[in-house]
């Protein structure tokens, strides 16, 4: 097969045991294995959504991911305080972004975080000095900021990880990626059980872009990836889901919270099963949740605790580190684009990045101005007296014509949602606006009866927080999961995430 630009495809070597229909193990190039590493890169919800863009039969999804960013495409635009904090959670932007612009072949389609400016800006004196990062934010003129700041030789990609580029490497079905040795080849075949390799035959494969979305998915729906990806087994979905259950951390010995550290819900909870019905909570929970799908799934699984399982993503992840240069340890800070900045964000580890400053060069000379990325500094040559250089900060995309002009990144910001709005959130983290309606028809759907379910107070606070990011990676009821320590049976794919009813295309 042809190697070209529009059908890319990568070379890799299968050993497959014939007998048991099952790939012992793949050798490839670095190319294969950047492509397995930027999975990891990939914020949650840029992963739900190439998923569900890609797959071709119902898959269980990722835990309760998948609902919380449906419950996004399906909330109504009237809830989000600006257009643009819709879309930063439909397509969340990534510092990880450039690093993936040099795979072979690239799955995710998102956008570079880009920058808009007012198209007013040097002729008008209104304009805000700001920029924003998102072309449906309004500059304090009332125009729309909708033009692209350009800057001057942008960065090239730097590669996911730091593995040379010439080494082969070995990659087993559950996803343990090594250097390629001989001493390593009999190591993997002997620990997986073979005593000679009469049974084993190599086989060249294309790997071509349809493989690398299958891959994606199976990496959350089967305990051998490699197997259903390259010998079109059908996914088991029997995957290993283990949650550890972190016992109650002990409240009497914690300090006492700040508001701003915590978030209260109602809980509605079944009295007899004991399990979290469903949740009324203000808009700060909802922002904990969506910003969930922004978190990337390194990050995501460096949060979680130490003994949960999630199919082969634990290997892949300590593959990546044990073959990168840089040592980043499990509780690795998780730094997001600074518009995810909420007020309250239990999750101490989820940072933002500070918004870098850019230098507008206006020249008053000619009727023409050009921008320049000098980042946070401003050594560019002024070149006559009447030229100046004008300092233009980020605005916070959440909050729209806002005119202060002080440091986006010392104030404190609000979140996605508008505030004092109540909304609902089931078990398995489906989210809607709360209104009488829906709450009846939930009781109904479940055929609950009203005296079977009884309100409990629930206090969030980081621990709260953490385990909830858990369960909604690993178990199908995170509220009662976390929140009550039940033990999540739900590990297992309820029944009804396979039998959904197909969607219907558009
Ligand atoms: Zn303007």
């Amino acid at each position: 097969m042809s190697d070209t630009l529009e059908n890319p495809v990568i070379n890799l070597e299968l050993l497959i045991d014939e007998e048991k229909n099952k790939i012992v193990f793949v050798e490839a190039g670095k190319d294969f294995v950047d492509i397995l590493f930027s999975f990891l890169t990939l914020p949650m919800g840029t992963i739900v959504r190439l998923i569900e863009m890609h797959q071709k039969s119902q898959s269980p999804g990722i835990g309760c991911f998948n609902n919380i960013y449906a419950s996004v495409v399906s909330m109504s635009i009237k809830h989000f305080r600006t257009e643009a904090c819709k879309q930063m959670l439909l397509y969340p932007g990534s510092l990880n972004h450039e690093k993936c612009q040099n795979l072979k072949m690239m799955i995710d389609d998102s956008e570079p975080i880009k920058c808009f400016m007012c198209p007013m800006f040097v002729r008008s004196g209104q304009c805000g000095k700001r920029y924003s990062n998102f072309n449906t934010s309004r500059c304090s003129c009332g125009n729309l900021m909708d033009e692209v700041l350009q800057f001057q030789g942008d960065g090239s990609g730097a590669g996911v990880g730091n593995s040379d580029g010439h080494a082969s490497f070995i990659i087993t079905d559950d996803l343990k990626v090594e250097v390629t040795s001989v001493g390593l080849t009999l190591t993997v075949l002997k620990d997986i059980g073979y005593t000679d390799c009469n049974k084993l035959v190599e086989r060249i494969h294309d790997f071509n872009f349809q493989e690398v979305a299958t891959l994606l998915e199976c990496l959350f729906t089967s305990d051998t990836p490699l197997t259903d990806t390259f010998l079109n087994k059908k996914s088991s979905y029997g995957m290993k889901r283990i949650h550890k259950m972190l016992s109650p951390a002990f409240r009497e010995d914690r300090e006492e919270s700040k508001a701003d550290k915590i978030v209260t819900l109602n809980a509605y909870v079944r009295k007899k099963e004991g399990n979290i019905l469903f949740v009324e909570c203000g808009d700060d929970f909802v922002d904990l949740l969506f910003t969930f799908l922004a978190i990337p799934l390194e990050s995501v699984w460096g949060i979680a605790s130490n003994g949960t399982i999630l199919g082969c993503i634990g290997n892949l992840c300590r593959s990546f580190k044990e073959l990168s240069v840089v040592d980043s340890g499990r509780e690795a800070k998780c730094v997001l684009p600074h518009y995810y900045k909420c007020q309250k964000q239990l999750l101490d580890v989820v940072t933002t990045h500070k918004p870098p400053t850019y230098y507008s060069y206006v020249s008053f000379s000619v009727d023409h101005f050009r921008e320049y990325s000098l980042s946070e500094n401003s050594d560019k040559p002024v070149v006559y007296e009447w030229d100046k250089l004008v300092p233009v900060i980020s605005m916070d995309p959440k909050c729209e014509g806002d005119s202060n002009t002080t440091d986006e990144s010392t104030t404190p910001s609000g979140g996605f949602m508008k505030r004092g709005k109540k909304f609902m959130v089931t078990d398995d983290l489906i989210i809607t606006p709360s209104n009488s309606t829906s709450t009846i028809e939930l009781l109904k759907e479940k055929q609950i009866r009203l005296d079977a379910v009884e309100v409990q107070v629930i206090i969030i606070r980081k621990e709260e927080a953490i385990r909830l990011l858990e369960a909604s990676l690993v178990t199908f009821s995170a509220l009662s999961t976390s929140l009550l320590a039940m033990e999540p049976a739900s590990t297992s794919v309820p029944q009804s995430r396979l039998f959904k009813k197909p969607k219907i295309e558009t």
